[in-house]
């Protein structure tokens, strides 16, 4: 594993009431080697080099430790932007383990986004944390097919995989949803996708799906997209079809969104899973908020 400096590891939220109501976030490893071929941290703009190649900060945990002591104002930390916390790695370096019981000690929430089923091994921890601050995990799935799944997030687990994970972190009373993004156009934008995705969060307990039907492309990341579009399904022509419905746009919407918005939002209702950003936050923070009142009436 390679070692970069750092100087600060939890960084305060900009908005937080349009990413899931998180006040921190907190990234311990650069770069991910799970290979998604829609990516974005792979942009230009990130300026992330060698990409694939995970390298973790050095001291993280003393310095998230000094951070956490210093902060005056508790909250949620996100992690698991920009890199996958759950990378192989972490099975033997555990430092995303240590961080979680950090953020215990000092009693923070956290909120958790990752595809593997590594995330199992801390439930321990996110049950001690959930004792006094809020708990969230986002397990991000983009296609309910494994097959295809195989082949554009080839380094994490299957789907159905993902789904365990979430019925796993549902059965200890972990607060769990499905992050269903990217919905990329001419691959994974069709209705029985969508409802078979809701249909298997349903059964695995999911308690929120946050989507958004579409990918968005910058350089460096849209090359190797097409690239990568062009050697898996050979022949089917699909980054000519991008190149037509886009050209250079940032925002990659199916072009069936509004169709896909519909039938997502009926499945949803009728299986009572949440997919609105403020009901979601609401949701998972409100018996922590619920708690803090009732103290303040003793
Ligand atoms: S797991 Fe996330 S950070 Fe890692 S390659 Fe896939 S999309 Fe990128």
């Amino acid at each position: 594993m390679e070692y970069i400096p750092a100087k600060t590891i939890i960084t305060r939220s900009k908005k937080p009431e349009y990413w899931f109501g998180t006040e921190y976030n907190m990234n311990i490893y650069k770069g991910c080697c799970h290979g998604c071929i829609y990516c974005d941290s792979r942009s230009d703009c990130y300026g992330i080099t060698s990409f694939d190649t995970v390298r973790a900060k050095e001291n993280a945990l003393t310095i998230i430790r000094d951070e956490l002591r210093r902060k005056t104002k508790r909250g949620v930390i996100s992690t698991g932007a920009m890199s996958d916390p759950y990378n192989p790695f972490e099975k033997e370096l555990e430092l995303t383990r240590h961080a979680l019981e950090l953020c215990n000690a000092f009693e923070f929430g956290i909120a958790v986004a990752t595809k593997s089923r590594l995330l199992a091994r801390d439930i321990d921890v996110l049950e001690d944390i959930k004792e006094h601050s809020p708990v969230l995990c986002k397990v991000t799935i983009t296609t309910s097919d494994d097959a295809l799944a195989k082949k554009i997030e080839p380094g994490v687990p299957p789907s159905s995989e993902r789904f365990a994970l979430i019925r796993e972190l549902t059965e200890h009373g972990i607060y769990a949803g499905v992050l269903l993004m990217p919905v990329l156009p001419f691959l994974e934008d069709s209705d029985e996708n969508i409802r078979r995705i809701v249909h298997m969060a349903g059964e695995a307990g999911a308690k929120f799906i946050y989507p958004a039907f579409g990918v968005t492309l910058r350089e460096n990341q849209r090359e190797w997209y097409f690239d990568r579009l062009n050697h898996l399904f050979p022949g089917e022509q699909i980054a000519e079809k991008y190149q037509k419905k886009f050209g250079y746009s940032y925002e990659c919407r199916s072009p069936r969104s509004r169709q896909l918005w519909k039938v997502f939002t009926k499945e949803c209702q009728d299986a009572g899973i949440l997919y609105q950003m403020q009901d979601i936050i609401s949701s998972y923070k409100r018996p922590y908020q619920l708690e803090q009142l009732s103290l303040f009436d003793l």
